[in-house]
């Protein structure tokens, strides 16, 4: 992407390359159910005078990118038209440009330029966690209408709610050894917590720390910052490169020495491997440490095909749904949270392939919640459909919102990681 070059930013080249792609897109419709941004964008046209992109004014565009949630779920499971193709398609990329554009302008709103300052926001509510968990809670009316009133941020939504120290400082010094007896005995990784996982919710990055230490890895728990995901949404590209530059120093000579960079969550392993290579394409410091990152899904599939799991899995009762996380996919490695639960004796995962609807922090705003749930409802009916005991999905924030989902249908039902049903098969779920 070349976002330093002024022509980048050229709103009348933008509007250009907008109604081009719009319009191959209109002759295809294939994306017609991915979103919200492609019903949008075909509604528009259909109810233009001529029936055709022409008489579509183009600021009449902007509901159509901001729907857009930046999945890359049309680039990467329906489009024809994706490079090496003539029409050079990438829808999402597009949307970030113009997202970009707005950003440059200064019409971020203020409220999503503060959620996405996750190292701003994440100590001091840890610190204040009592205080910002009540606030943020469902069941505090006046809370949530205050929050409402002021940012913007649906009262239904459920919101991250924090942990009362960062997982640094409370796992950190208490990593569990190495199994010597794994086959994998001898692999090293740092584990980069992500933002979600060092303020917000520990259990995940718990779970998963003990399955890699039982599995032989001798793990180091590393938290440089945000990889930049929130500032991608709002098309904070400057801030995105300059967020990366620390985490890089940090990581790389981790992996210069033999570490394998293992991300905790789907979303900031697609920044590693594949936005930030994007963004800064001449560094070979970035590519190099995207080279040493693994999903922690993929990183579990790894060392079972390499080396073998360590012993000690036991069957899970019940049928277990996956919901494949939207960066998940768009790292192009097919199902690996339904490959690594078939490495638990007699497990017969099924795969759902639907978009949850949350798209990041989008889903919390008036105005896209019902969206959110109406996008995510397909996902969620086929999630329960088998009336599984365990649903899971790889994102942290898909997972409360599918529970939302899940209750709007009438099925309630609670969403976990899929490590944490491998943990559950070792008998290492204890409590932190
Ligand atoms: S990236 Fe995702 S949200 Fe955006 S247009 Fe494509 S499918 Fe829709
Ligand atoms: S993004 Fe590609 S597949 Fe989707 S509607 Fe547009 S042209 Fe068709």
């Amino acid at each position: 992407m070349d976002w330093q070059s002024e022509q980048f930013y050229d709103e009348a080249a933008l509007d250009a390359e907008l109604r081009r792609v719009f319009d191959i897109c209109h002759g295809c419709r294939r994306c017609f159910n991915l979103c919200d941004s492609f019903p949008r964008l075909f509604d528009l046209i259909d109810e233009a005078p001529s029936g055709e992109l022409d008489t579509v004014e183009s600021k009449d565009f902007q509901p159509v990118i901001d729907a857009c949630t930046l999945c890359d779920m049309c680039f990467m499971t329906k489009c024809p038209y994706v490079p090496p193709h003539e029409f050079n398609l990438d829808f999402p990329h597009l949307m970030l440009r113009a997202r970009a554009v707005a950003h440059r302008k200064g019409e971020t709103r203020l409220i999503e330029r503060h959620l996405a300052e996750t190292d701003r926001v994440g100590p001091v509510a840890t610190f204040l966690s009592g205080a910002a968990n009540m606030v943020t809670d469902r069941g505090n009316s006046l809370g949530r209408n205050v929050l409402e009133a002021v940012a913007g941020l649906d009262p239904r939504a459920t919101l991250p709610r924090y942990a009362d120290m960062p997982l640094t400082k409370a796992l950190g010094p208490v990593i569990p050894e190495p199994n010597a007896d794994a086959p994998a005995f001898g692999r090293k990784a740092v584990f980069y917590a992500t933002c979600f996982h060092n303020y917000n919710d520990h259990s995940i990055a718990t779970a998963a720390i003990r399955v890699l230490a039982h599995n032989g890895v001798a793990v180091t728990l590393e938290y440089p910052g945000c990889c930049g995901m929130p500032k991608l949404e709002n098309g904070d590209l400057p801030g995105v490169t300059a967020g990366a530059v620390p985490i890089v120093a940090a990581l790389l000579p981790y992996a210069a020495q033999g570490y394998d960079i293992v991300a905790a969550t789907p979303s900031c392993a697609l920044m590693l491997k594949f936005e930030w290579p994007l963004l800064m394409p001449g560094n070979a410091e970035v590519k190099a440490l995207s080279e040493a990152t693994y999903d922690l899904s993929e990183y579990v599939v790894d060392i079972a095909k390499k080396h073998g799991l360590a012993a000690g899995l036991q069957p899970l009762a019940g049928g277990i749904s996956v919901h494949l996380a939207c960066h998940s996919r768009a790292q192009n490695f097919g199902p690996k949270a339904v490959e690594m639960l078939k490495l638990i004796p007699e497990a017969n995962p099924a795969l759902v392939e639907r978009c949850s609807g949350h798209g990041g922090k989008w889903g919390y705003f008036k105005g896209n919640f019902d969206t959110a749930i109406k996008v995510g409802t397909p996902a969620g009916r086929a999630l329960v459909k088998t009336n599984p005991a365990h649903v899971v999905t790889e994102c942290p924030l898909a997972g409360p919102h599918l529970e939302q989902v899940l209750e709007a249908i009438g099925q309630p039902k609670a969403v976990h990681h899929p490590i944490e049903l491998l943990a559950r098969a070792y008998g290492l779920e204890r409590p932190t």
